[in-house]
């Protein structure tokens, strides 16, 4: 490893290194410092946020400049209002001690005239958002023409926010023969498209794999309910006292109203959306980053700027629609060396989008049983503990009312004493999670079968056998998997019924559930109702005519009949001509013979 005194930096900029604390280059920098430094070629560099690129580009850039000219010689592009004051501040440090670097920071939402003002004076570095960019080179109050250096940060954030247009009227003004440096966490064809277009044959640098999450995060997942998220999301909380967190919501109304239920419920944690004032984002966004919160509910788009290194966990309560956001939410986590779990909370109909997540990640997502009632009672407890061991009892004045204390709870013993300092410490918990009721979360061996294979439809490596039943419900009644679980809960009073895959259809459905436990539910579902319904359940039948024993046991059958009994209940119209087989086991029960009857 070479360290920054071999990297063939100024004395200035080597204190300036120094005072940040920064002992050895990081990954990244140790490869695009010494290209920036030694020649003139153009760099991609696809590395996340928080690997260190900003010193990567910013360390070399200052030195190079030339504060003796007063025109500008670099631009810096990056999508964001507090990706850009942070760079500004950033590369600022890094001038401590060398020349009268002026560096201005430009971006909306902030008065363009006090950025005209600083513009005619001159200076030496722009690092901008496109947008207000484009507005000061209208006003001619911009002038790119002397610039020498041009890096687009976080280019993919520029892209996914629609910034193409912008990027490409701004590098048209910046004279050719300029040296640019992209950096991306992702690579795109777009991105490859402005490389193509404006980079002469690039080196290419990759920081950990291409388009995949920082190595230190791992990545798990709750399968539950949708009713259940909020429940999930206070057991995560609960189960990790020292959690600091973004909570990643999809919708702005989504984001409020899990941090209002949160702020109720007495946690530490507030909304960052759109609908908030540039005032009031600014001020959640200093709490976050000084710990005065511990869980920030936000949108993707209102939580770009934020910028903070350690935090423990990311929680996907709705998981993005575009698998690279998760890429750049996760990359939030696991900072600087640090490790980081990103979890998603995703219910059945989700399941789909995590494994296409999963794929891009190219890293397993675990199964993770939600913690129980007790689990989260004790590791409460033995957190409150050590605090308990580690606090100061130096204070005078507790001094002075020991004999008072004494006095009144002279009458307690120390089992009693230390009972009632307990309950009265983790009255919450004791209280919500009295009932030892936990939630059911649907990961059952069958699930987590898909942490194993990292993917689904490797049927043959899920533990024991499957049985696929045939119910007399389908979309059209408003019978989704959630219904679906809830029936079975309900008439199976809360015992863990594995569950396997659900076909939907649209007036009946299928879904497989462990051999074991076909009969019971069956059973068990054969008084149920739904919406006033009589429900009907029965093996469903191989399309075939060899014997069959309905039992999925490793391997899928050819093709399964997605039929339905010649006649069903309410009249609904039939096709008679379908020849749907009932299996002697559920012929053997007369009542449920005759349920559509
Ligand atoms: P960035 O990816 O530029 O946002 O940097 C992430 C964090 O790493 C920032 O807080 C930097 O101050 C810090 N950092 C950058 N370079 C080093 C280094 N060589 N050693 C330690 N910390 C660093």
């Amino acid at each position: 490893m070479t360290n920054f005194e071999e990297m063939g930096f100024t004395p200035g900029i080597l204190k300036a290194i120094q005072e940040l604390g920064f002992e050895n280059p990081m990954p990244v920098q140790e490869k695009v410092i010494p290209l920036m430094l030694g020649g003139e070629a153009d760099i991609i560099a696809l590395a996340q946020t928080g690997t260190g690129k900003t010193a990567a580009f910013g360390l070399p850039l200052v030195q190079a400049t030339d504060t003796e000219i007063n025109n500008t010689q670099a631009l810096i592009l990056c999508p964001t209002r507090e990706l850009c004051m942070q760079i500004t501040g950033d590369l600022t440090d890094y001038a401590r001690f060398t020349g009268k670097l002026k560096i201005l920071a430009i971006y909306g939402g902030a008065s363009i005239d006090n950025q005209m003002r600083g513009l005619k004076k001159g200076v030496h570095i722009i690092v901008a958002t496109p947008g207000r960019l484009i507005d000061l080179i209208g006003r001619r109050a911009a002038n790119l023409s002397s610039v020498t250096t041009v890096i687009l940060d976080e280019a993919d954030e520029m892209l996914n926010m629609g910034f193409l247009d912008s990027i490409n009227e701004i590098l048209e003004e910046v004279p050719d023969g300029r040296r640019t440096l992209l950096f991306s966490a992702t690579m795109s064809k777009e991105i490859t498209s402005i490389a193509r277009k404006y980079m002469d044959n690039p080196v290419e640098i990759t920081i950990g794999t291409k388009n995949s999450s920082a190595d230190n995060v791992s990545h798990a997942y709750y399968l539950i309910h949708a009713k259940d998220k909020y429940k999930v999301l206070k057991r995560i909380a609960d189960f990790e006292p020292d959690i600091y967190g973004i909570v990643f919501c999809r919708t702005r109304k989504e984001t409020q109203e899990v941090a209002s239920k949160l702020i109720d419920d007495g946690y530490n944690a507030d909304a960052l959306h759109g609908d908030l004032s540039q005032m009031q984002r600014d001020a959640v966004m200093q709490k976050f980053r000084v710990k005065n919160l511990q869980l920030l509910v936000a949108t993707d788009v209102a939580a770009r700027g934020l910028d903070v290194d350690d935090l423990t966990h990311i929680i996907n309560y709705s998981l993005p629609d575009d698998t690279e956001v998760y890429t750049h939410r996760s990359g939030r986590t696991g900072r600087a060396g640090k490790t980081g779990i990103s979890i998603s909370l995703v219910h059945l109909r989700e399941r789909h989008n995590l494994q296409q997540i999963e794929r891009m990640v190219k890293k397993p997502f675990k199964a993770i049983p939600i913690p129980t009632g007790t689990e989260i009672c004790g590791k409460q407890l033995f957190h409150w503990l050590k605090k308990l061991e580690n606090v100061s009892t130096d204070h005078q004045e507790i001094e002075k009312f020991l004999p008072e204390i004494k006095e009144k709870l002279a009458g307690l013993d120390r089992e009693e004493l230390l009972k009632r300092v307990v309950s009265l410490q983790f009255d919450r918990f004791l209280d919500d999670y009295r009932n030892g009721e936990d939630i059911i979360d649907t990961v059952s061996d069958r699930e987590n079968s898909f942490e194993r294979s990292g993917r689904r439809g490797k049927r043959e490596e899920y533990p024991g056998n499957y049985t696929r039943l045939f119910i007399n419900l389908g979309k059209s009644d408003g019978f989704y998997p959630e219904q679906l679980i809830e029936l079975v809960n309900t008439n199976t009073k809360g015992k863990k019924v594995p569950i396997g895959k659900i076909d939907l259809l649209k007036t009946f459905s299928f879904f497989e559930v462990e051999s074991s436990y076909a009969d019971d539910l069956i059973g068990a579902l054969s008084n149920a109702t739904f919406m006033d319904r009589r429900v009907a359940v029965e093996i469903a039948q191989e399309k075939t005519d060899k014997p069959r024993t309905g039992e999925y046991s490793g391997k899928r059958p050819a093709k399964w009949s997605d039929r339905r009994p010649e006649k069903r209940s309410q009249g609904r119209s039939e096709n008679k001509s379908r020849n749907y087989k009932r299996d002697s086991r559920f012929g053997k029960k007369d009542k449920k013979k005759n349920y559509n009857h």
